[in-house]
């Protein structure tokens, strides 16, 4: 356990992210708790106006603007004004993530840019709560090595989170394979014909959970499960054979794991990132949220145990994903870069729904380059994903 936390004072918390849709289950797991949470520093990229009202809100010492728009100085003025320095870029995040006032950092940013500040934050001892996930994909043989402790680096990722609770007191070796469910998005139950003319606005419809856009049309696609299939083989160091998915539309069991003597130990709970947020921040205890109007227990009655096995075929980004993570080596940084460009498309209108997978899977085909060797390698590679399918974008009219 690092700094402040077990000595009975508050775990002093820095959220990158703060003004996202993650992070705000995280600012309200800390608002609701603040004899345990004290929120030193917030981050976000760019949104300068949330990120104040979130800095004042919880009277956080600093604010990290990644990419601060237009009229900077005048933005430092007002922060300051509210009490808190403003750092900016990436020396600025990864200063949030390795400042000796923070015990715990909580990566709740999307895309890939904090990955530094992740490698930063478990380098200098902090404890770390991750939903980032395409940081762990692309970069996760340089930042898992970090890790020093059990406990120091807590899934927050709701499939991630249940495994992780499911483990955790198992011996070493105990584990056969771990399973995520997934919700089957909003096109489960869609033929691929009603797929191609799906828009944006269709996919954005997500039947269970409330996320950025980036997600939730990784979520249409099941990108976002396999995705989720490489963050379990990292985090829980287990080979692509030892992770698998089930479709499981009411999102109540968030993970299940089959040990070696046949037996499943799953977790159910209403699907609210809040309650992952809390079991990441709190642990080892458990923060009653169960008491607390809003939250509550799932009622025994309403329990369903349905699950189904992914359809490939109407979902090929599932198993893109899965492909990526068996293979290794370049394959998920260039898998991570090439799927935020293809969903960037998709919402801009250049492709079609049925386009995401083909671009990235084309993107992945014509690598024929290196492993990385290091986390700039790794990096790079994520830049290169996208730039190899902006132009297959681009050649293809779109
Ligand atoms: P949102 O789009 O709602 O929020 C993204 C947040 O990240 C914003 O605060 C944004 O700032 C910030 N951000 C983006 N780039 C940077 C950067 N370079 N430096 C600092 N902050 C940055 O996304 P979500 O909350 O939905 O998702 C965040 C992450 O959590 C993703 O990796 C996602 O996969 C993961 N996740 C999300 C879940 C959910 O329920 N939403 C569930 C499980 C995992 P700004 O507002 O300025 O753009
Ligand atoms: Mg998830």
């Amino acid at each position: 356990m690092s700094g402040m936390e077990g000595r009975g004072s508050r775990t002093r918390v820095a959220v990158i992210g703060a003004t996202g849709s993650v992070g705000g289950s995280v600012l309200d797991i800390c608002a609701r708790f603040p004899d345990r949470f004290q929120v030193v520093a917030v981050a976000c990229r760019s949104n300068a106006r949330e990120l104040l009202g979130a800095a004042s809100r919880f009277r956080a010492k600093y604010a990290c603007l990644y990419a601060p728009r237009d009229g900077q100085s005048d933005t430092a003025r007002e922060f300051g004004l509210r009490g808190a320095e403003l750092l900016t870029g990436r020396d600025g995040l990864e200063c949030v993530a390795s400042m000796p006032e923070v015990d715990h950092v909580v990566f709740a940013s999307s895309g890939t840019d904090a990955i530094t500040s992740l490698q930063r934050a478990l380098a200098s001892g902090k404890d770390v709560s991750l939903a980032n996930k395409e940081s762990v994909v692309a970069a996760g043989p340089w930042v898992m090595p970090f890790v020093r402790r059990p406990g120091q680096l807590r899934p927050l990722d709701s499939e991630h989170s249940a495994i992780w609770q499911c483990v955790r007191d198992e011996p070493p070796g105990s584990v056969s394979r771990v399973l995520l469910t997934a919700s089957g998005g909003p096109f489960r139950d869609w033929t691929l014909g009603m797929m191609r003319d799906a828009t944006p606005e269709d996919a954005l419809k997500h039947p269970v959970w409330p996320m950025g856009a980036k997600i939730t049309i990784d979520s249409a696609t099941l990108m976002n499960k396999g995705i989720e299939c490489i963050e379990a083989m990292r985090l829980f160091d287990l080979p692509a054979d030892g992770v698998g998915a089930l479709i499981h539309p009411s999102s109540q069991v968030h993970g299940l794991v089959v040990f070696k003597d046949a037996t499943v130990k799953l977790l159910l709970y209403r699907p609210d990132m809040r309650v992952p947020a809390a079991a990441a921040l709190a642990w080892p205890d458990r923060l009653p949220l169960g008491e607390m109007s809003g939250f509550g227990e799932l009622p025994s009655d309403e329990w369903s145990l349905n699950f189904s096995k992914p359809d490939e075929n109407r979902f090929p980004c599932f198993k893109i994903a899965l492909d990526a993570g068996r293979a290794g080596g370049a394959y998920p940084p260039l898998l991570i870069g090439a799927d935020e460009a293809a969903v960037n498309a998709f919402l801009r209108g250049y492709i079609p729904f049925l386009g995401i997978s083909n671009i990235i899977e084309s993107t992945l085909e014509r690598y024929s380059g290196p492993r990385p060797s290091t986390l700039e390698d790794a990096i790079e590679l994520i830049s290169l994903g996208g730039s190899m399918a902006e132009s297959i974008i681009s050649a293809s009219g779109g």
